[in-house]
Formats: C-alpha cells, structure tokens, sequence
C-alpha cells in the first residue's frame, strides 16, 4: 500500500502491480471508507468478477457502509479488531 495523490480519486487498486495507492490526509472516517472501498475492489478482482457486472456506483455505495456500520457499533468493531490480532 502507498500513500499517494491521486487525479480524481481517493484511493486505487492496480490489479497489475496489486498495489492500493491512498491519497493521504484525509478525515478518519472518510479513509475507513475508501479502504473498504478499495477492499471490495481488492476482493471482487481475486474472485475473477468485474465490477462492471456491478456497477461502479453501486459498489461505492453498498462498500461504503462498512465504515458507517463499524463506526456505529463499537462492540462489533471491537470484535472484528480482536478476530483480526
Ligand atoms: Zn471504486
């Protein structure tokens, strides 16, 4: 992962380098979101499926709650940090 200034985005995955490139300095919550975004992205190309099938747009708004949902329910989160030590 690199932290980088991107034209037009807040974050990318390339699936031909496998490197997710984050724009820095950006609120907390805003980055949870992109990097669920960018996970979802990360997850849908090791699948072999084409956001395209899903939609661009769909797919930021569905991967987007990830951030909405943990930032909402501290005991959730918390488990998922501890599932994740
Ligand atoms: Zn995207």
């Amino acid at each position: 992962m690199l932290w980088e200034k991107q034209k037009g985005s807040l974050g990318i995955y390339d699936p031909n380098d496998l490197t997710l490139r984050i724009k820095p300095k950006m609120s907390k919550l805003m980055l949870g979101k992109i990097l669920f975004h960018e996970l979802w992205h990360i997850i849908v190309d090791l699948n072999k499926k084409k956001i395209i099938d899903i939609g661009e747009e769909k797919c930021a708004l569905l991967t987007e709650q990830f951030a909405v949902i943990l930032k909402k329910n501290p005991k959730l989160k918390q488990l998922m940090n501890n599932c994740l030590k």
